[in-house]
């Protein structure tokens, strides 16, 4: 048996052309769409990511715009900025570009992002409001992880679900996405004990570490789906996924592959959230 491979391409590519159809419309209007990044950090792998992102948003009809603030910013430099562009009425959605300098507590700078324009939902008011099952825009990766299975109609619904990897921008926020779909979820993390015992169990796998090809087949049982969140940089400058990719498709039902699995959708849900942003409306959990 051969997982199927469930790509993200083509689903990004179809919330690309809705969303550029909706920003034309708006631009139309009289309200074009503004995505703004705040960057502080000379990381090499995060310019890479915005300049793509900018690209993305260019293609899309949104202008983007990157506030560079320097390695070297400090904490009230990014505070204000973020301040700023919360205030600003022509900016509709802010990114918060992570990593941070060290001195900065990212969840700090992120609620001074207006939640109305947080359209990676980093604000920890965005998280409240989702857990709340308030209108909120959710992180994109977490909703990403959602949006593929739905594409798919991966059934939920009194499934077991286990998502590895508990932080606030992927882990919790797709856990709780998956309980809005009833599915009954176990989040896992670096403590928890016998892991492959509890993933080994569940229906759909969601695979947020950063650990190169952690999730083996061991880990999966056979027919799970398996959704692989990791973003890992090889030797070779390659990217790889959390999931043993190898081993694993001999045993599951179907995983997503990397690249070009949850990343794809990520990016075109940020351009999908800015273009809801600049009409002012806040999602409603998904
Ligand atoms: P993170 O903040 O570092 O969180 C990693 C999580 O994995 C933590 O909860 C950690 O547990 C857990 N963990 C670490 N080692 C483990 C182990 N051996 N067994 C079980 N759990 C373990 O990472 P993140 O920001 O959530 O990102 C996760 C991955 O997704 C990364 O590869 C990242 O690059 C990728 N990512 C991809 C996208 C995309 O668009 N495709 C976007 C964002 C992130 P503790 O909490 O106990 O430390």
């Amino acid at each position: 048996m051969s997982a199927s491979s469930l790509s993200g391409r083509e689903l990004a590519a179809s919330i690309r052309d809705e969303t550029a159809a909706s920003a034309a419309a708006q631009a139309t209007a009289g309200t074009p769409p503004q995505l703004a990044i705040v960057v502080a950090t000379d990381d090499e792998s995060s310019a890479w990511y915005v300049r793509s992102m900018a690209k993305a948003a260019q293609q899309a009809g949104i202008t983007c715009t990157i506030h560079d603030l320097g390695a070297e910013a400090t904490v009230t430099a990014i505070g204000g900025k973020l301040t700023g562009l919360s205030a600003d009425d022509a900016v509709h959605g802010i990114i918060l570009q992570t990593p941070l300098p060290a001195a900065a507590k990212g969840a700090d700078l992120a609620s001074l992002i207006a939640p109305g324009k947080d359209v990676d939902g980093a604000n920890p008011v965005s998280l409240g409001r989702l857990a709340g099952g308030l209108p909120a825009f959710a992180p994109a990766t977490a909703e990403a992880v959602l949006a593929i299975l739905e594409h798919y109609e991966v059934q939920l619904s009194g499934k077991l679900a286990a998502v590895v990897g508990r932080s606030t921008v992927v882990g919790k926020p797709a856990a709780l996405l998956l309980l809005n779909r009833n599915a009954t979820v176990t989040i896992c993390h670096s403590r928890t004990p016998d892991l492959a015992g509890v993933t080994s169990g569940a229906d759909v796998v969601v695979a947020a570490v950063g650990r190169a090809g952690l999730v083996s087949a061991e880990y999966v049982k056979p027919g799970a789906v398996v959704v692989d969140v990791g973003t890992n940089v090889t030797a070779d400058g390659g990217l790889t996924g959390d999931v043993d990719a190898a081993s694993v498709s001999a045993k599951a039902g179907a995983l997503t592959p990397v690249p070009g699995g949850v990343g794809p959708v990520t990016t075109a849900l940020l351009l999908r959230h800015t273009v809801l942003a600049a009409t002012g409306s806040l999602q409603s959990p998904a």
